[in-house]
């Protein structure tokens, strides 16, 4: 009988992914090991130059079991060839930075970057004679035209952190492609439920594994995602000679929040839609940007590119800065903090001025650009699993007689 082996679905995935029982105990959940070093045989060699992948473990900075059960399940989930987590979603951006580029390489960066990125490329990657050029990666010609000159590296964020500017994956994988040069996404806002940049042809897939996919707020993490040999690549480089290796704990921590990523992510762009909806007919509240908000200005490229808007959204008010006092005093449930994706509403108010210093001095038009998203600052809300109804009830007391 010919029966087809049908992949199993998103929620089987996550739960099952990477993990089997132990063999030796019978244990159903994953194991937490902890070990550094591993009894090893005695003609092993010293050297990662004889390391091969899937070949047994020795040190827990060359590979690690619970750390590659993570790894297993992304790749799973991503639709990855493979996947290396590291300590932060930093260590693996600066891991695929200083992997691919060399001095005299070009990257192009989208013009609004996570901090951390864009200053790492402003800063370090520039000092280390690579050029650097932002561009607005939702202009398609201003891509185009940025690629009218050889680049090693695009690099995008979709959404992107803080203002919810989207790029299309797939136009911006063809160009690249088109002139020889590789597409990296940050999908950190997207996370595998709504968006699969691989599958829209991207070359690799970055995370910050603190924000959806542990989904707790309570370990630090990143993963990059791409083809085998290249991972193998990056694996000797940047984890065991670099070193910024996720720990076993973090792992175990990240492995049991992603089980449950598909449900979160549904209970997310739920209570974000409710909160959106609200926010925007509230009389305080003078703009609210949602990529599953009608009134977005990519709303339709949204549609099609994400199975899920994500539980991210940004408001601006008259007086931002004052309002931003009023709010994280008077917040009961909502905490006043950075960072996003956990079971807790995060709220954070970001001052343009502020993110275009920690960004890119930009061009007037890049400017212009920002500031249609951003206004002069806006709050970013992560919105969390708690009753929607609460969290109205909440920003609506906090926000009576700004
Ligand atoms: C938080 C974040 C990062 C950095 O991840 P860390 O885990 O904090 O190092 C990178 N990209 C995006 C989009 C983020 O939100």
């Amino acid at each position: 009988m010919n029966r087809e082996v049908k992949k199993p679905g998103l929620r089987t995935r996550a739960v099952h992914a990477g993990e089997e029982p132990d063999p030796c105990t019978g244990a159903s959940a994953p194991n937490l090991v902890m070990s550094t070093t591993f009894v090893a045989d005695p003609g092993a060699s010293f050297s990662i130059e004889g390391f091969e992948e899937g070949a047994g473990y020795i040190y827990s900075r060359w590979a690690n079991p619970t750390v590659a059960q993570l790894e297993r399940k992304l790749a799973e989930l991503e639709g990855a060839p493979a996947c290396l987590a590291f300590a932060s979603g930093m260590a693996a951006i600066s891991a695929l930075f200083l992997h691919l580029l060399r001095p005299g390489d070009r990257l192009l960066i989208s013009d609004v970057s996570y901090a951390g990125a864009a200053e790492l490329a402003k800063g370090l990657l520039t000092e280390l004679g690579v050029e650097v050029d932002r561009v607005d990666m939702s202009d398609l010609a201003a891509v185009a035209r940025a690629l009218s000159r050889p680049a090693r590296l695009v690099y995008i964020e979709t959404p992107c952190n803080p203002i919810l500017r989207l790029t299309d994956i797939a136009s911006v994988a063809g160009l690249a492609h088109a002139q020889g040069a590789v597409l990296a996404a940050d999908s950190t806002f997207a996370t595998p439920v709504a968006t699969r940049p691989l599958e829209l042809g991207a070359d690799y897939v970055l995370h910050s594994l603190t924000k959806y996919l542990c989904g707790h707020g309570d370990a630090v993490g990143g993963a990059l995602l791409g083809p085998r040999e290249e991972m193998a690549r990056v694996r000797k480089e940047m984890l065991v000679h670099v070193g910024g290796v996720l720990s076993p704990f973090n792992a175990w921590l990240i492995l049991r929040g992603a089980a449950t990523l598909p449900l979160r992510m549904q209970a997310h762009e739920q209570a974000a839609l409710v909160l959106a909806r609200f926010l925007e007919g509230h009389p305080q509240v003078r703009r609210v940007i949602y990529p599953g908000l009608d009134s977005h200005p990519q709303h339709a490229l949204a549609a099609r590119q994400m199975a899920n808007f994500s539980g991210i959204l940004t408001f601006q008010v008259a007086d931002g800065p004052a309002a931003a006092r009023v709010l994280a005093e008077r917040l009961r449930v909502i905490h006043y903090a950075v960072s996003l994706g956990h079971h807790r509403s995060l709220i954070f108010y970001m001052h343009t001025d502020d993110l275009l210093a920690s960004s890119f001095p930009l061009i007037p038009e890049q400017e212009a650009a920002y500031r249609a998203f951003a206004g002069e600052g806006l709050f970013r809300l992560s919105v969390g699993l708690e009753d929607p109804e609460d969290l109205m009830t909440d920003l609506d007391q906090a926000l009576q007689g700004l």
